[in-house]
C-alpha cells in the first residue's frame, strides 16, 4: 500500500458548516451533571499519549473506573444547552437559539464523546456531529422526515422488510449520542422507547414464517443501549430460527461510547455467531485508543467489524479526510465498507454535499491507496428504492473487440475482450453493452465504437 506517498488529486473542502444513518432519543435525566467537574486545564497534569486532552480539562476528577463504566457515561450524557455551555463557549444569544433547536431536535452527548471535541474550534468535526446548529431549523423545511419511506416497508411494528432475504429489526429509538445527521431524526421526539416483549414476539414470528429471510440486521436507535441480558434474550431467539444464516448489529457505541464493548457483551455475542457488527466512524479523530480497544475486543471474539460512514459537509468531505479515516480504520482492522451520501432528511441539509463530491473522493483515492481502504460510495434512494453504488466512470469507449479505459493517472488503455468464438453462449449485448453515442477513440480503431457517458468527474 502506498500510504506514505499518497498523492491526492482533488481536495474538496467546503467552507460552511455541514451531515448518518439510524435514530435516537433523550431519556435518562442526569444524576451527576459532568459540568460540575473542573474546566480549568493544567497541561502538566495531562498524561502523554493520545487520550483526549479535554477529558482531563473537563473530567479530570473522574477516576478511571468510573469513567470507563459505560452506564455512568450514559447516565451523565449532556442533554441540555445549560450543561453544554459549561464545556463549549456559547454566548447568551447562541444558547437561546440552540434551546429553540433542541425543542425540535434534542441534544445528547456522552462525556467521552464530548471530551473529543476541541471547545475552542467552532469547526471541530466532532462538534459538528454532536452539537446542534441553528441551520437545523433555518433549513429545516428542506428534505423529508422519512426520505427512505421506511414506514412503507414496516411489516410489523419495528420490523422493516425491504429486500427479499434481509430484515431490519428496530429495537429501540435510544442512542448514546444524537448525531445531527441522523436519518431517523424523526424518531427523536418520541421520547425513548424500547420494543415491548409482545412486539418482539411478533417480529420473531414474522421472521420464522418467512423462510427467504437469511440475514437479520438489529438496529435502532442503537440496540446496544439495551442491557446485555436483554439483548441475549432476543439474539438467542433469532439464532434458534433455522433459516437465519447471519445476524448483523448496527451500532455507533464503538465510536461514541466504546466502554460499552466490554468482555461480558463480547462473550455473549461470541455464542451466537456468525454475527457481524457495522459501526459508524466519520472522522479519524474518533479513532482513539478506547475505540481501537473496543474494536479489537470484538474482533478477538470472532465478530468482524465494518464501517459505514456518512459523507458530511465540513467534516469529512475531502480526499484527505476520507483517506486518513480509512487508513486509520485499517490500522485497527476495521474494514471501510460504505460511504453514504447523506440522506435527504429534514434538519440535515446544511451537512449534505453534492453527489459529485463523493464520486471525486473515490476517484481521488482509487489507485493512490489500497483498494481495501476504499469504501463503496452509495446513495440510499428515496421512497425505499434501495442502495445504489456510484463510482467514477473509467470506461471511455467500447465495441465488440474491447474497451478503451482510463486509469487512475488519466492514461488511456485498450483492453481486448474474449472473441465471440471463445464465448458462443454469451449474447451480443453482454460482449458489447449498448452505449448512447458512437465515436472512434483512436486512429487504430476501425470499427465504430459506442462511447459511454462519462461522469462529470471523468
Ligand atoms: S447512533 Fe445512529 S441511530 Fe443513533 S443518532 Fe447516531 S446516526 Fe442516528
Amino acid at each position: 500500500m502506498k500510504t506514505s506517498s499518497v498523492r491526492f488529486k482533488s481536495q474538496l473542502r467546503h467552507e460552511s458548516e455541514k451531515c448518518c444513518l439510524e435514530s435516537c432519543s433523550n431519556d435518562d435525566p442526569e444524576e451527576e451533571p459532568p459540568g460540575k467537574h473542573s474546566t480549568s486545564g493544567d497541561p502538566e497534569e495531562e498524561p502523554p499519549g493520545k487520550i483526549a486532552a479535554t477529558r482531563y480539562r473537563f473530567f479530570g476528577d473522574i477516576p478511571d473506573d468510573i469513567w470507563n463504566d459505560w452506564k455512568w457515561q450514559f447516565r451523565n450524557r449532556v442533554t441540555s444547552v445549560e450543561q453544554l455551555a459549561k464545556f463549549i463557549p456559547l454566548s447568551t444569544k447562541e444558547q437561546a437559539q440552540l434551546r429553540l433547536v433542541t425543542m425540535r431536535y434534542p441534544l445528547a452527548v456522552t462525556p467521552y464523546y464530548l471530551s473529543l471535541i476541541n471547545p475552542d474550534d467552532p469547526d471541530d468535526p466532532i462538534r459538528k456531529q454532536a452539537i446542534p446548529s441553528t441551520m437545523e431549523m433555518t433549513m429545516g423545511s428542506i428534505g423529508a422526515e422519512d426520505p427512505l419511506d421506511e414506514k412503507k416497508d414496516t411489516v410489523v411494528p419495528g420490523l422493516v422488510h425491504r429486500y427479499p432475504d434481509r430484515v431490519l429489526l428496530v429495537l429501540t429509538d435510544i442512542c448514546p449520542v444524537l448525531c445531527r445527521h441522523c436519518t431517523r431524526k424523526r424518531e427523536w421526539r418520541n421520547g425513548g422507547w424500547v420494543r415491548s416483549p409482545a412486539e418482539v414476539e411478533a417480529m420473531l414470528a414474522y421472521i420464522s414464517q418467512h423462510k427467504a429471510v437469511r440475514d437479520v440486521i438489529i438496529s435502532g436507535g442503537d440496540p446496544l443501549t439495551l442491557s446485555t441480558r436483554h439483548l441475549e434474550d432476543i439474539i438467542s431467539r433469532i439464532r434458534e430460527i433455522r433459516h437465519i444464516e447471519i445476524i448483523r448489529i448496527g451500532t455507533r457505541f464503538p465510536v461514541v461510547l466504546p466502554q460499552r464493548i466490554d468482555n461480558e457483551l463480547c462473550s455473549m455475542l461470541a455464542k451466537y455467531g456468525p454475527i457481524w457488527l457495522n459501526t459508524h466512524f466519520n472522522h479519524v479523530r474518533e479513532i482513539t485508543p478506547e475505540a481501537a480497544e473496543a474494536c479489537d475486543r470484538l474482533l478477538r471474539s470472532g465478530i468482524p467489524v465494518n464501517n459505514q460512514s456518512v459523507l458530511l459537509r465540513g467534516i469529512n468531505d475531502s480526499v484527505e479526510a476520507q483517506a486518513e479515516l480509512c487508513h486509520g480504520l485499517l490500522k485497527i482492522k476495521v474494514r471501510p465498507y460504505y460511504l453514504f451520501q447523506c440522506d435527504e432528511v429534514q434538519g440535515t441539509e446544511h451537512l449534505r454535499t453534492p453527489v459529485e463530491v463523493g464520486i471525486k473522493i473515490i476517484e481521488g483515492m482509487r489507485g493512490h491507496t489500497s483498494g481495501l481502504a476504499i469504501p463503496t460510495f452509495v446513495i440510499d434512494l428515496p421512497q425505499g428504492g434501495g442502495k445504489v453504488p456510484l463510482q467514477p466512470d473509467y470506461i471511455l469507449a467500447q465495441n465488440e473487440g474491447g474497451l478503451v479505459l482510463r486509469n487512475y493517472e488519466g492514461r488511456i488503455f485498450r483492453y481486448r475482450t474474449p472473441t465471440r468464438l471463445a464465448c458462443p453462449e454469451l449474447p451480443a449485448e453482454v460482449l458489447c453493452p449498448a452505449g448512447n453515442a458512437t465515436a472512434s477513440p483512436s486512429q487504430e480503431n476501425r470499427v465504430p465504437v459506442r462511447v459511454r457517458r462519462s461522469s462529470k468527474c471523468g
